[in-house]
């Protein structure tokens, strides 16, 4: 009860702020509607909870555009907020009165038949070792990674095992759709799995599934008993330990810090060490790092509203190119995808470029 007290009176903190915070949202950045900002989001929270408003469809709606990035949260002024909670809370009681945007609805749908947010089932169980390497549904159909992690997996030496693809997906499709009970199920199922497989670490390439696997599952009293690393922490580790050999080449390269990677896991810093370990100059755009701006994708879920997730998406594009690099990269497998108009890579590809075999 005063827990709830302490909750609500944070909201209400935020629905009466200055909301300076709007100025790193891209949803406000690229649109410019106010209603999208945080403080007037969490507004209308308040007003919803207090069944003032009355158009409850187009709340719900709203609560479904924001990109759920986290910078925010970033900016606040207060350290012990983040709107996504109740921004999530929002999506929980939508999905339960099945008030939940059509693309949302079929993603849902579809994980439910499939197990996965793609429709597919294509599983991957390959090789054998103590690390494990888990191919997840946003990495398994991009095979310029996949031939890419196992050029740089060979040239390391280390027995791996390979699991995931198609057929395995963390939840978080379901989690951020607002169904629970769905992600609950999905949770227990990656455990099971996790656990026939035996592995004391296990390396993913997509930082969603990295927060998911970890701090999401963990609030649901699910704990998977094995290390979870991104796969940049990884690369970065066997760079330090020499366990790769390197042929260097001067070019330019921008980064696109994944939102989740550098707000939520604070990872920024170990794409930025294997892009100075590679040789290459880096090129910073103006939003980077923790300060970075989300590509429209986050958790892999794009907003429920696509012409918002394009002015987004745009935008990000803008920022990235005004660079003028040679080379774009990132670290997050849905990034690549939503920026691949600038021809982005992923931090593996980079890496299996100038990867030689240890003498
Ligand atoms: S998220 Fe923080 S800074 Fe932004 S409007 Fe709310 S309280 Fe203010
Ligand atoms: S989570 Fe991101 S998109 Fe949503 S209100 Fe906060 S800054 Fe804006």
């Amino acid at each position: 009860m005063a827990e709830d007290k302490k909750e609500t009176e944070k909201i209400g903190r935020c629905a009466m702020c200055a909301d300076m915070c709007k100025y790193s949202c891209p949803t406000y950045l690229a649109t410019g509607r106010e209603t999208l900002s945080p403080q007037k989001m969490a507004r209308l929270i308040v007003y919803h909870e207090k069944g003032l408003l009355e158009d409850r469809k187009d709340f719900l709606d709203l609560m479904f555009q924001s990109a759920l990035c986290g910078a925010c949260s970033r900016h606040c002024i207060y350290d012990d907020y983040d709107l996504r909670r109740f921004i999530h809370k929002a999506r929980v009681k939508a999905f339960e009165s099945g008030a939940i945007p059509e693309d949302v609805k079929k993603r849902v749908e579809t994980f439910r038949k499939f197990g996965n947010p793609n429709g597919e089932r294509k599983p991957i169980d390959k090789g054998a070792g103590d690390i494990g390497y888990f191919i997840s549904c946003s990495s398994y159909k991009d095979e310029d990674l996949l031939r890419a992690t196992e050029k740089m997996l060979s040239k390391s030496g280390l027995a791996i095992r390979r699991f995931g693809g198609g057929d395995m997906c963390c939840g978080a499709p379901l989690y951020y759709a607002g169904d629970m009970e769905g992600f609950k199920r999905a949770s227990l199922k990656m455990k099971a799995e996790v656990d026939t497989k035996q592995v004391g670490k296990i390396v993913i390439d997509c930082p969603t599934c990295v927060k998911t696997m970890t701090e999401t599952y963990r609030d649901m009293w699910v704990e998977l008993d094995v290390e979870i690393m991104h796969t940049a922490q990884f690369i970065e580790t066997l760079l330090k330990q020499g366990k790769l050999g390197i042929k260097k080449k001067k070019r330019t390269v921008t980064l696109h810090d994944p939102c989740i990677l550098s707000y939520d896991l604070a990872l920024s810093s170990a794409p930025r060490e294997i892009i100075a370990t590679l040789g290459f100059s880096l090129k910073e755009p103006v939003y980077s790092g923790d300060q970075t701006h989300c590509c429209g994708a986050a958790y892999g879920a794009k907003i429920g509203d696509h012409r918002l997730k394009d002015a987004v998406t745009s935008r990000r594009l803008n920022e990235l190119r005004s660079t003028a690099a040679d080379i774009y990269v990132t670290a997050c497998p849905t990034c690549k995808s939503v920026l691949s108009e600038i021809n982005m890579k992923y931090i593996t590809e980079l890496v299996a470029e100038r990867v030689i075999a240890k003498r």
